[in-house]
């Protein structure tokens, strides 16, 4: 993504119905084609392309790929499906709040035919081939189009970014909590969720899989509590935005080994889950539960 590595992931499930979970962005999709023909899967293979919610770093590169893969079927909850047939409300609202930083971060999606998208319900399945399913389960609080998937054949849980995001170099988690969708009892009931279907296995978009589910749902939900109560004390200190920002990133910086190493680790753990839009979205949602 933007020229950085290790940003956005995408993940295929080989099989009688070669399946992609995420797309990355508009700009990543030749990556993700030219990862594909190395892995042999060429442009009639392709059977699905699944995206867990339709922010641009997630499925940014769908019209794009839908273009390189004819055949595959695109999959999105019921609350994104239109906005992959007809991007452009979603694009201005993204222009609105990156400017010019959009065109480098994320391109621009691309249409998709209307025909060739199927919208999940609150549950839905992907067919993998050999008897072998990938189950959705809504999972909103990120989002209000968020799902999350789990495979049959692995238990391995796609969990996009309802479990917040996972810095593999450090073991760090923090929470993703943007605006205008986030919601903290629907983020907690959508990890409870993840708990509920026993994965072996979680593997978020950003970054990575990670083996010890119990362990790191218990942090996600933890850490989420965290950056809710200190955003709760700034707001009714009456803090603006920015001021807000500086003291939950000071009051947290403690709990993530990534903001003690080198600046490189750093701006990247920033670049996967930034404090201003994450505090962001809380303000967001506390003026919306407490007008
Ligand atoms: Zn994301």
């Amino acid at each position: 993504m933007a020229g950085y590595s290790g940003i956005t992931a995408g993940y295929l499930i080989l099989g009688d119905r070669p399946c992609l979970v995420e797309t990355g962005t508009a700009t990543s999709a030749p990556v993700v084609r030219d990862a594909l023909a190395s892995l042999g899967v060429g442009p009639g293979d392709l059977a699905t392309i699944v995206v867990t919610h339709i922010h641009l770093d997630h499925a940014g590169g769908v019209g794009d790929l839908a273009g390189f893969y004819p055949e595959a079927e695109i999959v999105v909850h019921e609350k994104g499906a239109r906005h992959l047939a007809d991007p452009s409300r979603l694009m201005a609202s993204a222009r609105m709040v990156w400017g010019d930083k959009l065109d480098v971060l994320f391109g621009e999606m691309s249409p998709t035919e209307a025909a060739r998208i199927r919208a999940l319900g609150d549950t839905g399945s992907v067919d993998l081939g050999n008897g072998r399913t990938l189950s959705s389960h809504y999972s909103p609080g990120h989002a209000k189009h968020h799902v999350g998937l789990i495979d049959s054949g692995t238990g391995d849980l796609y969990v996009g970014d309802a479990a917040g995001v996972y810095l593999p170099q450090t073991g760090d988690l923090r929470p993703a909590t943007p605006p205008p969708d986030f919601d903290l009892r629907t983020a907690l009931d959508s990890i409870a969720l993840f708990e509920a279907l026993g994965p072996q296995r979680l593997l978020f978009s950003h970054y990575g899989p990670v083996d010890d589910v119990q362990a790191t749902l218990e942090r996600s939900a933890e850490e989420l509590r965290v950056w809710v109560d200190l955003t709760r004390q700034a707001h009714s200190a009456g803090m603006d935005l920015d001021h807000a920002v500086a003291m939950v990133r000071d009051r947290t910086r403690e709990r993530y080994a990534a903001l003690q190493a080198d600046d490189a680790t750093a701006e990247q753990f920033e670049l996967l889950s930034g404090a201003p839009s994450n505090v962001a979205g809380i303000l967001h949602w506390l003026d919306r539960a407490q007008p």
